[in-house]
């Protein structure tokens, strides 16, 4: 599957409608069919070695991606900024594989202490097994004080965006100028950003990658991750690592990725508005002591939140007074539209207590005036998602 099939001054929505449909493959069907593929037959033997497992763009062996696979790349890719994309099997598979393609035995990285839970195991639990030192920062680090931890071996800043679960702001490109100058790579989870609301290729990042699983698919019905480069070279790498411990995708996956990018547009500008209607209303309760959500005119993120997104998703947190976790507990079971599961970013509102130690951090302790949650605002009626909450408030009283 070529580029041919799309014209570059295709702005995101038409992109995201147009993208990844190449005639030739769909023999005229709105959408490409779903390839499943392991064996792929060449019809001599010289076309057989000629094949490059690389390239992404033809079949080689079912690991290495299929037209199914390779429209999806393409398309998140384009949106992203970038010029090449790999998918992978999850978000987190994602995120080793970058890890993994870019740091070896010796090598130092620097990560934000507010990532991902899991992506901070990852480099707890494997990477310094293999020899990489991981130090986090605080997502407030000024750019002298991040340049005072690079040292020579440092190969890689990773970073997310706003913090996972607590939802703080970065100067991603004050940051990514002090990294770059001294030849360190930069990674962004750019899950909260979404492909349509942070450009990280314009930002200063050098890979950005996708947690798929959420805004992408939306429908909460399938794992799957992405891995964007700007650059031919190390996205060829990051593919051949991907491709190397078997991190690949199923055609499956990747056609409900698909399907979901082409609604992506009208239901993230639905999420943001309904996220940011709650996040208002939640800021006037009486039981709540403040809303973690950057596009709130309140929060202390939200000036950089202005300057560098252009969108919300409807992901953010709430902190409550201080009142007893058993009290929060029972105000979580009560509500009925919100349910109570990981994940986000698809069409149903979630709910999640991140009090009770799920907000790990090692720079600087997490610190708030009671439980804190994290909400999903889905694609339900605004008005019937506070109502919901405003009766599971009610258990707080008293
Ligand atoms: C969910 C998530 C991931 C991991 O994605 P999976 O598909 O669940 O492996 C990575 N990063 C962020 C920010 C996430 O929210």
């Amino acid at each position: 599957m070529t580029h041919s099939d799309s014209d570059p001054r295709w702005r995101p929505e038409t992109v995201l409608a147009h993208a990844g449909r190449p005639p030739e493959a769909t023999l005229g069907a709105v959408n490409p069919p779903v390839y499943h593929v392991s064996t792929v037959l060449s019809p001599d033997v010289a076309t057989l070695r000629g094949k490059d497992k690389m390239a992404g763009d033809h079949m080689v062996y079912g690991r290495y991606g299929t037209p199914t696979v390779f429209a999806l790349e393409e398309t998140v890719a384009r949106l992203e900024g970038g010029v090449r994309c790999t998918a992978t099997c999850s978000g987190l598979s994602a995120i080793a594989g970058t890890l993994l393609a870019v740091l070896k035995a010796g090598d130092h990285l620097l990560m934000v202490d507010s990532v991902y839970f899991p992506t901070r195991s990852f480099c707890d639990k494997v990477l310094a097994g293999f020899g990489v030192e991981t130090t986090y920062y605080a997502p407030d680090i000024t750019p002298d004080e991040l340049a005072a931890l690079i040292r020579p071996e440092t190969r890689l800043l990773f970073t997310e965006l706003p913090g996972s679960l607590t939802f703080e702001m970065q100067d991603l490109p004050a940051l990514a100028e002090v990294a770059r100058e001294r030849g360190v790579k930069v990674a962004i989870d750019n899950t909260w950003g979404t492909p349509l609301y942070f450009k990280p290729f314009e930002k200063g990042a050098d890979i950005s990658i996708q947690a798929g699983t959420k805004y992408i698919v939306g429908h909460s019905d399938a794992m799957l991750g992405t891995i964007t480069t700007a650059d031919e070279a190390l996205g060829r790498r990051i593919k051949e690592t991907v491709a190397l411990f078997g991190y690949s995708v199923g055609s499956d996956e990747a056609y409900l990725a698909l399907r979901g990018l082409r609604t992506l547009s009208v239901r993230l500008a639905r999420h943001h508005q309904t996220g940011l209607a709650l996040a208002e209303w939640l800021e006037g309760r009486p039981e709540v002591a403040r809303v973690l959500h950057p596009a709130l005119p309140s929060d202390p993120g939200h000036a950089l939140w202005k300057r560098d997104f252009s969108g919300a998703c409807g992901l953010f947190g709430v902190v409550l007074k201080a009142v007893d976790e058993a009290k929060a507990d029972a105000m979580l079971d009560r509500l009925t539209l919100f349910g109570l599961g990981f994940s986000w970013g698809g069409y149903e509102s979630l709910a999640i207590p991140t009090y009770g130690g799920s907000i790990v951090r090692t720079v600087r302790p997490w610190q708030a005036e009671g439980p804190t949650l994290r909400l999903h605002a889905g694609l339900e009626d605004p008005a019937d998602l506070i109502a919901d909450l405003e009766q599971g408030l009610a258990c707080l009283a008293g």
